[in-house]
Parts: C-alpha cells; structure tokens; sequence
C-alpha cells in the first residue's frame, strides 16, 4: 500500500521556493528599506510597470520580501483588473495593450465596431482589452495605448499611435500631462488664501461646519450625505483621525471629479487641506484611479512643491499620500477604498461600525469626493448664501453633470441643482445631436436606473428620484435616442455590474451573473427576473449587489414594449 505523507519533511520550506534571480530583480526594484504591507498595491504597481506583467515567481519573490503568505499576494494581485497575473508556462504579455471602452455611451458612438476593426488592424505584439468606462464619456469612443487616452477614437488613430509606440517613441504610450496652473501660479491667484485664513484663527472648524450646513453642500461621489454633518461627526471621535480622498470615480459615465483636477487641481487641494484642518487630520489620502495616469503626473509634482513650501506653518502641514488604485470600480465604495489603500483586495467592510469611527487602520476617517472638496473653499470665501443662491424648483445648490450620450456637446456641466435633464440637454448641451430625439435617459451612471423621455422634466437632484425607483448618484447623465434601446442599456450595465462585483456576497455575485443570462432572452422572464432583483437589493452587503438591479426594473417599469419577444426580422 502506498504510503501519504500529508507533513512536509523537516527543514524543506513551506509554499514555493523562491527564484533568487525574481528576489533580486524585486530588491532592486523595491530597495532595500523595509517593505510596508499597506504598500503592496503601489509596490504590485512598481513590479509590473518594470516587467510589463507579473509572474508568479516575482509574486512569490515579493511575498517572502514582504514576509507574507504567497496567496495574501497573490489574491491582491489577481483581484484588481489592472494587474496582470501570467501564470507559470504562459507566454510573456505581449509588449503593448490597446484598451477599448466598452460601456454604454463607448458602445452607442460605435466600440464594438472599433473593437472588431482593431483585431484585424493590429498585429502581433499588440493585446486588445474590451474595459469597463475609462473616465472620458464625452469622447466616445475611448480606447487607452498603453496609458495614452484615444478620444473620439478611430482605427486610424489607433493604429497610428501603435505604430510609434511600438517604434519605441514614449510620448506614444504614456499619457500627457494636463495643463493647469502650477502651484506658484495657483498660491498667488489666492488658491489658497481661505485655508491661510482658516489657520491664522479667522474661524473655528465648527463655524466651518455651521457654514457648510447653511450652503447645503453633500457628498458629490453619489451618496449625498450632508458634508458639514459628516466632518462634525468624524472631528467627534478621537484621535488621530484621518482623511481619505476618493478620487476613483469609475461610475460609467463619470468624468466630472477628471474635470476639476485637470482644470483646477489647486481648488481641490485646498478643500483637501481645509478638511484636514477641520478635522485635524494629520495624514491625508488621496486614492486616485488608475485611469487618469497624466493626473497621477501632475498630482505628485503639485504635491511635491506644496509640500515643499506649504502655505500654513509647517508644523501644521499633514502628511499627503498619492494612492493609485489599480482598476476595481468597486473601491469606490468608502470602506472597500480603505481596505484597498490598506493593501487588500476592494471588498466592501461590513457596518456597523462605520468608516467615521473605525476606518483606515482602524481610524476614525473622513473620505470625501474630489468634487465635495472642490467646494468648500469656494463656499467659504464666497459664503454659503452664494452657494445656496443656485437651484431650481426649491433644490439648493449647483451640481457638476457628466453628460454623454446622443446630445450635440457632450461633457461636464455645471448647473442648478433640481434642473430638469430637458434643460439640461438644451440649454447646457446644445440639444439634442442631430437627427436624434430624446428617447430615454440614465440620471445617474449605470447604477442610477433609467427613465423614459416621459419624465424628461423632473428635477435632477439628491432625494427626489429614488419615487420612480432612480437616483442621481454622482450626476453621469447619459441620453438616450431613438437609435437606442433602454433593454441594451440595461444588459451593458448588468454586464459591467457582473464585471465588478467583488465577489464576496453570493446575491451580487451569483445574481448578476444570472441576471445577464437571463437578459440574454429574446423575451424577459418577468417574474423570475423580479424576484432574482429582489434578493439581490435586499441581501447583498454594499450598493453595487443592492443597485445592480436598477437599471433592469426601469426597463420593465417603463419600457415594457422593449422586453417582449423581438420578431426575428427586426432582431
Ligand atoms: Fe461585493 Fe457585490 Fe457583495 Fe458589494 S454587493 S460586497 S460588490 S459581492
């Protein structure tokens, strides 16, 4: 009889054995300082950028430098869509990625067909990705090479900028750097006068909180939650406290937070400072999507020369991180962005308790969007009653639109709150593109749901939707013509949900896995689909499961002709 032995013989190392070449090549990657575990996604980052990809003998490498288990690694590495895990006996990746937005407004200017063209156009030695929504909606199509953005992409284009990036021409693959005032310019235009002020005792934090209280300002990343309560509540705990910036957006059909960082990066800044102030917050954030890889550019030289000559007292200056996510929609969500930052996979934490009371490495946390801190020092300098002055049909405030689809001039806009997206398309968009008429509209990204033109005049605000099962989220509108049909809308957003669930609850990650084969049939299996929606609003654990569903009960509420069986001739 064969014998098992189920123990490994004495002195023989647990796991796989380490390549000495990989540990080398991870020391001189990483230096030799000692390695920190909340670190491990920039450090995944750093390997990958040097190799193009990661092996599972650099992972391994890197797991013993970290003194971790190989699978804490390796359940990182494979988690976040960005990295690329090559297995053992795969070929290398080849040398350059072309990624082609596959999200709904990518699709309506044509993605698929850019997708098809391009995998006959380029050859070996180029990767095609079909990816989830890269952040430049007003531009669609998008496709990415390497980390060069493509707007209002074409074979063509592509094709031109894969042959000079594959001839070795840099400039060709990497993303250029925005043009926005540098810190300099910026700190002598005032930028930073209110946050000079703040320090110098011209107000106590809580008249800043009473102050954001009276202008009504919330949380613009799509909750909506008071920003004068939330930093009152988070001040309460005790120290240290710290600040997070969510700076993922990765909503399909979100662009505003690229806009204002872009545009105005020292605005934000200062909000983020005025925060961290307010809180006293001696460590700040900033987690920034992959994506916008020429903001990453930016943000590290603004910081440096910040950091380098900062507008307060020194003593008083906190200590500024630049996180880089790395590809999951999900870290968007406050607690999974925490776990993140802490080096982990994105998965949402349960509550209580909540981020303002246990949050980054156990801290008491603030996490604020880009667009809420963008704000602040515009409210305080010009008051809340400026702010307050905007709105219409009784909302308070201007709200940031991101707004794509079949209208003449896509892009952001910055509007009334409680405007109607009629108004919005014509006096904001130019109306509606030629030959199209509004057939249908998404008020808030992919997970917002979706109305009919019937209900083109409702208000576009916090609390005012969610009666006709909508909400405005982080204010992604995408519109919808005749040439559109609200069911394909709804089974791209379902697919992009199934894409990004986590994983880690079985209503989200097996519902929407069922509920995109079942919106696959030519004729909807009403009942069944309504109780599969069902489970997964009321038992998966965070709002990507909860609002996965939105989308697809819109369109049996509002759209019925849409989901009966398609005559084969009009299929
Ligand atoms: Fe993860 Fe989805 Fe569950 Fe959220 S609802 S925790 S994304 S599996």
């Amino acid at each position: 009889m064969k014998v098992i032995h189920f123990r490994r013989p004495i002195g023989h190392p647990k796991g796989r054995p380490v390549d000495a070449d990989a540990r080398d090549r991870v020391r001189v990657l990483l230096g030799e300082a000692p390695l920190r575990r909340d670190l491990l996604i920039e450090y995944l980052h750093r390997l990958q950028d040097a190799e193009g990809f990661l092996s599972m003998v650099m992972l391994a490498a890197l797991a013993q430098a970290m003194r971790l288990a190989s699978t804490e690694v390796y359940e990182v590495a494979t988690f976040y869509h960005h990295f690329d895990v090559v297995a053992d006996g795969q070929p290398p990746l080849p040398p350059l990625t072309v990624r082609v937005c596959e999200s709904l407004s990518c699709r309506m200017a044509g993605a698929d067909k850019l997708l098809n063209s391009l995998s006959d156009l380029l050859g070996e030695g180029v990767r095609i990705q079909a990816v989830p929504c890269v952040g430049h909606c007003d531009a669609a199509p998008v496709a990415v090479v390497g980390r060069h953005p493509v707007r209002a992409a074409t074979s063509e284009k592509i094709e031109k900028l894969v042959q000079r990036a594959l001839g070795g021409e840099t400039s060709a693959r990497e993303c250029p750097l925005p043009v926005a005032p540098s810190y300099v310019q910026a700190r002598a235009a005032g930028a930073y006068d209110t946050l000079i002020a703040l320090h110098a005792g011209e107000r106590s934090p809580q008249a800043v909180f009473d102050e954001l209280d009276r202008a009504g300002l919330r949380g613009l990343g799509g909750a909506g939650f008071p920003t004068g309560r939330k930093w009152r509540i988070v001040s309460a705990q005790p120290g240290p406290r710290l600040l997070v910036v969510n700076a993922d957006e990765g909503e399909p059909g979100t662009f505003k937070d690229r806009h204002y960082l872009e545009q105005d990066p020292h605005g934000f800044l200062a909000g983020l400072l005025i925060a961290a102030w307010a809180i006293q917050a001696q460590d700040c954030y900033l987690y920034l999507r992959d994506e916008y890889a020429g903001l990453r550019a930016l943000l590290e030289r603004e910081l440096t020369a910040l950091e380098a000559d900062p507008p307060m007292p020194r003593e008083a200056m906190p200590r500024l991180h630049l996180r880089r996510g790395a590809g999951a929609y999900i870290c968007g969500e406050e607690s999974a962005l925490i776990e993140s930052i802490e080096g982990r996979r994105g998965t949402p934490r349960l509550r209580p308790p909540y981020v303002a009371e246990v949050g980054l490495f156990g801290r008491p946390t603030l996490v604020n969007n880009v667009e809420t801190l963008y704000w602040v020092p515009q409210i305080l300098s010009r008051g809340a009653a400026w702010f307050a002055s905007h709105g219409r049909r009784s909302r308070v405030g201007l709200r940031t639109f991101s707004v794509s689809g079949r209208v003449r001039e896509p892009g952001v806009k910055l509007a009334p709150a409680g405007i109607s997206v009629r108004e919005l398309i014509d006096e904001y968009c130019g109306g509606m593109a030629p030959g199209h008429t509004l057939y249908a509209y998404l008020p808030g990204g992919a997970s917002g749901g979706i109305l009919p033109a019937s209900l083109a005049d409702l208000p576009l605000d916090f609390d005012t939707l969610q009666a006709h099962d909508c909400f405005i989220g982080s204010a992604a509108v995408i519109v919808l013509s005749q040439a559109d049909r609200a069911r394909d809308a709804a089974a791209s957003m379902m697919q992009f949900f199934r894409h990004e669930s986590c994983g880690q609850c079985t209503p989200c990650r097996v519902g929407t896995a069922k509920a995109q084969g079942l919106l696959e049939a030519p004729e909807w299996d009403q009942p069944l689909i309504a109780e599969l929606s069902q489970v997964m609003m009321d038992a998966s654990i965070c709002g990507l499961g909860q609002a996965a569903p939105n989308p697809v009960r819109c369109v049996i509420k509002y759209f019925p002709d849409e989901i009966r069986a398609i005559p084969s001739s009009q299929s």
